[in-house]
């Protein structure tokens, strides 16, 4: 067990009337993180956060914050916050009013709540004059940081942000990841936080965990669990991948549907006599060409070529399916629709998965 766990939370179960909706969940977070729960819509993130935050009770286990047992404590005396998607800031009242709310609620004096509001106008980059401004006047992204304010406004252990950004569009979303993940640095708060965008995750968490119908099938840090999934799900949730079925007789040859194998190719991850999935993402993948030599080959013919920005797609059809290559756009290799191509990957640019094709 970390001794370190800020928050840590032991056989969570969540059930509503016959349906379960977290399934024994497991975890710590540590002071000072910024902890991601990534996951599809139902799988139970804001069931989860509800509970912690405790606007829900607990069907089974128990919450600790400091090694102090806060699961029948009240929502209001939680030492936590949350930020939700839709903000839920008071549209009647102006900046300043919604940022010392839960200091009224605390019976701050007026003096000090001034004070601090003008400490947290400054931390989030806000002029001390919109104090007097009103929700309506305020742009999308300023309410977006009056509703941080007010989230820190008590000094609250850990931030739970539900789906922040989700509502918003693309360039006022990446603005806001980077102020957020820079106002974590700055405040050296915990954060949670939950999204279904694996590229937010990725771009602002310490940790990820992949959540999936009530429980977490993977706790790892962005690289490992884009590098090294545990499963299939993991795999395909955290971006595009090729996964191939793939075997090891019991003298440890290998082989595997479509897939051309160089005789000394060798996966130590994989035990003779045993089948597994091969990972290989996109962007490991060669074209053929002079002097090229794979480990791994597959033969098919191109079915299409996407522009994603600075990164081109091709799309290949061989007898296993589609197989996904991605390049730079510096790097684009001319090729016809319908042209047959091979392509390859060696043994140390792939990934493999102990699950059953
Ligand atoms: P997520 O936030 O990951 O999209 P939720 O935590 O909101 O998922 O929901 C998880 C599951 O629990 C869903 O199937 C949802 O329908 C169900 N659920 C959530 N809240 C309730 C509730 N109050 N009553 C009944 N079912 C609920
Ligand atoms: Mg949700």
């Amino acid at each position: 067990m970390d001794s370190t766990a800020l928050l840590r939370l032991r056989g969570i179960v969540k059930k509503f009337g016959s349906f379960t909706a977290l399934n024994g969940i497991d975890l710590e977070i540590r002071e000072g993180e910024f902890f991601t729960i990534v996951g599809p819509s139902g799988s139970g993130k804001s069931t989860l956060i509800r509970l912690l935050v405790g606007m829900d009770d607990l069907t089974e286990g128990t919450i600790w914050l400091r090694g102090e047992r806060i699961d029948q404590t009240p929502a209001n005396l939680r030492p936590t916050c949350m930020v939700f998607q839709s903000l839920a800031l008071f549209p009647h009242m102006n900046v300043g009013q919604n940022i010392e709310f839960p200091l009224k609620l605390r019976k701050v004096a007026p003096q000090r709540r001034r004070e601090r509001v003008n400490e947290l106008l400054d931390l989030l980059r806000l002029p001390r004059s919109y104090y007097d401004k009103r929700i309506a006047q305020c742009s999308g992204g300023e309410r977006q940081r009056v509703a941080l304010a007010r989230a820190l406004a008590f000094d609250p252990e850990i931030l739970f942000f539900d789906e922040p950004l989700s509502a918003l569009d693309y360039r006022l979303r990446k603005t806001l990841e980077k102020e957020l993940k820079d106002l974590h640095a700055r405040t050296g708060k915990t954060f949670v936080y939950i999204t279904h965008s694996l590229e937010e995750a990725m771009v602002m968490s310490d940790r990820i965990a992949i959540m999936r119908e009530g429980r977490f099938e993977q706790i790892a840090v962005a690289d490992e669990i884009y590098n090294r999934p545990v499963s299939r799900f993991v795999a395909e949730f955290m971006g595009e991948v090729n996964l191939f079925e793939i075997r090891a007789d019991a003298g440890g040859t290998l082989s595997g549907k479509a897939l051309e194998i160089a005789p000394d190719a060798r996966l130590d991850a994989l035990a003779p006599g045993t089948e597994a999935l091969l990972m290989v993402r996109p962007e490991y993948l060669r074209f053929d060409g002079p002097g090229e030599r794979f480990e791994f080959a597959l033969s098919g013919t191109l079915h299409g070529e996407y522009a994603l920005g600075s990164r081109i797609q091709y799309e290949i059809e061989t007898e296993t399916g589609m197989v996904t290559v991605e390049k730079l756009r510096e790097d684009r290799v001319r090729l016809k629709e319908g042209q047959p191509v091979r392509v390859g990957f060696d043994a140390a640019d792939t990934h493999v998965i102990a699950e059953p094709a």
